[in-house]
């Protein structure tokens, strides 16, 4: 292997041990408990899950959780009612409401409830508008894209200047992914379905954040030696060796990227845990904000 890899679970700790001894400072000196609010509407397992790991992470950094959980044959109206309340309640900061809902709840309609201060998935038009526009920031960064620069940054990555080609842009991750390495100067090439040479485009990429969920699509030699690679996807598939039957891989196929990469995210253990590190640092800044 020559490529350094880059732990995002030792960097999500570090990140986490951060946030918590900052909770605990602020709590010490009488202000209040950050607080992250939930809203699950129905019982997808994988959704569930979500929710059960963002709370239990708030309890191990000391932070504030509410969990509110609606059954899936919730009205639009019961769905608005609750963010409502969330949002006027001055003892929650932050609103996550787990996508996707069922599909006759209009989602649009539930997000743009949450006010921009309290927004600490970092996905309403006003956070990401601000991120694309110059001298403007935003008061959140969506979750998995802030994980993925902070992964670079934290590896010694240099941003400015560099070729740098997202594969996805999608609103949650390929997008704001691309305007933030704009914000630091790279020069970026966003990738999508349509994109006629793929390999050949990845091939001039310094830095390369995958996100299509496409199963280790990304092979070895589109890679550009000494390149940065940051592998968002993660994808399921079947494995007769483990107890579950099954194992998780990125959209990069990690065993030869690893040959030709300088640095490299492993799956699971890269991006993944960045997540709920960069939510749980979200949530504390919106507990900053919302006392200034
Ligand atoms: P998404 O909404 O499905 O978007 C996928 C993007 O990839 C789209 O822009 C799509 O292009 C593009 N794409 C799909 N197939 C392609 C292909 N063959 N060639 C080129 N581009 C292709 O997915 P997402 O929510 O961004 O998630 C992407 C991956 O990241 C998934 O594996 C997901 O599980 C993972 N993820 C991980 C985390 C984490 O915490 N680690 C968080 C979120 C997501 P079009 O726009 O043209 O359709």
């Amino acid at each position: 292997m020559t490529a350094q890899l880059i732990d995002g679970k030792a960097i999500a700790q570090c990140v986490r041990d951060e946030v918590a001894a900052e909770v605990s400072r602020r709590v010490a000196a009488g202000k209040s408990r950050p607080t992250l609010a939930t809203v699950l509407v129905g019982d997808r397992p994988d959704s569930a899950a979500y929710v059960a790991s963002k709370g239990k992470a708030c309890q191990e950094l000391g932070m504030g959780s509410v969990s509110q959980n609606l059954p899936i044959d919730a009205s639009q109206e019961q769905v608005e009612d609750l963010v409502k309340q969330l949002q006027s309640d001055r003892s929650v900061h932050g609103i996550l409401v787990q996508l996707p809902m069922p599909s006759h709840i209009n989602e649009e309609r539930v997000l743009s409830l949450i006010g921009i201060e309290k927004d600490v998935d970092g996905f309403s038009p006003l956070n990401i508008g601000r991120l694309a526009q110059k001298g403007r920031d935003p008061l959140f960064v969506p979750c998995t894209p802030y994980g993925c620069i902070y992964l670079l940054e934290q590896a010694g990555v240099k941003i400015e200047g560099a070729n740098a080609v997202v594969l996805g842009r999608s609103n949650i991750v390929g997008m704001p992914a691309a305007l933030l390495l704009i914000s630091r100067n790279a020069t970026v090439t966003v990738c999508h379905s349509r994109t006629r040479d793929l390999p050949a485009t990845v091939r001039e990429a310094d830095i390369l954040i995958a996100a299509i969920g496409r199963t280790e699509m990304v092979r070895g030699d589109w890679i550009k030696p000494g390149a940065a690679v940051i592998d968002v996807g993660i994808n399921s598939v079947p494995d007769a060796t483990k107890k579950s039957g099954h194992r998780l891989v990125g959209d990069v196929n990690f065993n030869e990227a690893k040959e030709v990469a300088g640095w490299i995210t492993p799956v699971p253990g890269g991006v993944g845990p960045m997540t709920i590190a960069m939510l749980m640092k979200n949530t504390l800044r919106a507990a900053q904000i919302q006392e200034a």
